[in-house]
């Protein structure tokens, strides 16, 4: 089962993570973009950060609705509107819901994925956020029929999401900023991708201390 208190120990390594990350997520988006994906996503990251003390005594739904409208609201590129529309779904597919089981986290990555499909239209195979998203969610799934345990289902996602990100490499670029080069896009590991599997691998690594 997962808390309301194991969401903010997932959320503050993420925003850790991000920081830690900054330039090396920016790097990446200098090869195929405009070199900001680090900035943009530590900017995101800190502000739901600064929210920290009111989000903790609120329920699940609540918590990834506000990361959503934060990440919305502070993150000017395509990221923060994509995230934010994954983190406002996850807060939809945890309405109602105390703790999340096995089943319930990983319809929350079902939901996360959703929103980023929905509001950015890219299929798996474009160099995006997607191409690390869509196997994690696979894995995801495919441990839970297995009656894996938490711990092994995120881990699971978390070890697809990066492949998935590995296998952006070669991929041309068909959506966002990547798709302006063209084939020159080949050849470099998509930004998104890599952010969304430093979230998974946060997840793996607190459902690993639960
Ligand atoms: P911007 O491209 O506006 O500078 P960022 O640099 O923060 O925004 O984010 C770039 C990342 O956004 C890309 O690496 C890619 O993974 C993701 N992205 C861009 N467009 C889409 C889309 N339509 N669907 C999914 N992900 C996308
Ligand atoms: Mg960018």
């Amino acid at each position: 089962m997962m808390t309301n208190e194991d969401t903010m120990r997932w959320l503050g390594r993420v925003a850790e993570v991000l920081h830690e990350n900054r330039d090396y997520l920016t790097q990446l988006d200098s090869a195929i973009g405009d070199a900001d994906h680090g900035i943009n996503m530590d900017r995101g990251f800190s502000a739901v950060r600064d929210k920290f003390p009111a989000m903790a005594a609120t329920d699940i739904a609540a918590q990834m609705r506000t990361v959503g409208s934060t990440l919305v609201s502070t993150v000017g590129g395509a990221s923060g509107p994509l995230y934010g529309t994954a983190f406002l779904r996850a807060g939809g597919a945890a309405a109602n819901k105390a703790e999340l089981t096995s089943a319930d986290v990983v319809a929350m990555l079902e939901a996360f994925l959703g929103g980023i499909v929905a509001r950015g239209k890219a299929q798996p195979g474009e160099k995006t956020m997607v191409d690390a998203l869509t196997p994690a969610l696979a894995a995801a799934k495919q441990a839970l029929a297995e009656n894996a345990s938490l711990a092994e289902i995120t881990a699971r996602a978390a070890a697809a999401a990066e492949e998935g990100m590995k296998a952006t490499i070669p991929m041309l670029a068909t959506k966002g900023r990547a798709s302006y080069l063209g084939e020159r896009s080949i050849g470099h590991q998509d930004p998104g991708a890599t952010s969304s599997w430093l979230m998974l691998r946060c997840l793996a690594e607190v459902c690993s201390k639960m």
